[in-house]
């Protein structure tokens, strides 16, 4: 599910639900986050669009932020080989295809899963929950130049 839907004014209701407090700094984290869309931001790529307009919001702040918003269960985290942790959306469960020579990212739904899910559940009884796969492999044009 792609966030659309999810206002930043319903993610903050769920934070407050459960306990947590709505501060600016969560606000201003999750209004960029919703506004990058299927773009994964680091905590420096938040830090410098939130610095736009918020000036005085210290780097040290977004980190606190982003540690209180996946604690929440709000945010995940999604690691690409060896490129700095980036941020996204726990509702917005999707895929990746990466190519492991350029870098490369293809964003896929979560439906391509579905007959492994099937096949797991009907083989095994195990009830998959896949959040945030990436999928390494070699993209059309470098499997050309190869
Ligand atoms: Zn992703
Ligand atoms: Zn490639």
């Amino acid at each position: 599910m792609r966030p659309q839907a999810d206002t930043v004014d319903e993610l903050m209701a769920r934070l407050r639900a459960k306990g947590q407090r709505a501060t600016s700094a969560r606000r201003a984290v999750l209004a960029e986050i919703v506004a990058a869309g299927s773009v994964h931001l680091t905590a420096e790529d938040l830090a410098r669009r939130i610095a736009a307009q918020h000036p005085d919001t210290h780097l040290s702040t977004i980190y606190r932020t982003l540690e209180a918003l996946t604690q929440a269960g709000i945010l995940s985290v999604a690691r690409f080989r060896d490129e700095p942790t980036t941020y996204h959306l726990t509702d917005d469960v999707h895929h990746h295809a990466v190519c492991s020579t350029c870098g490369a990212t293809i964003d896929l739904p979560p439906s391509v899963l579905d007959p492994l899910c099937r096949q797991l559940l009907d083989d095994h009884g195990f009830v998959a929950n896949p959040h945030h796969l990436t999928i390494g492999g070699t993209c059309a044009r470098c499997a050309a130049e190869a």
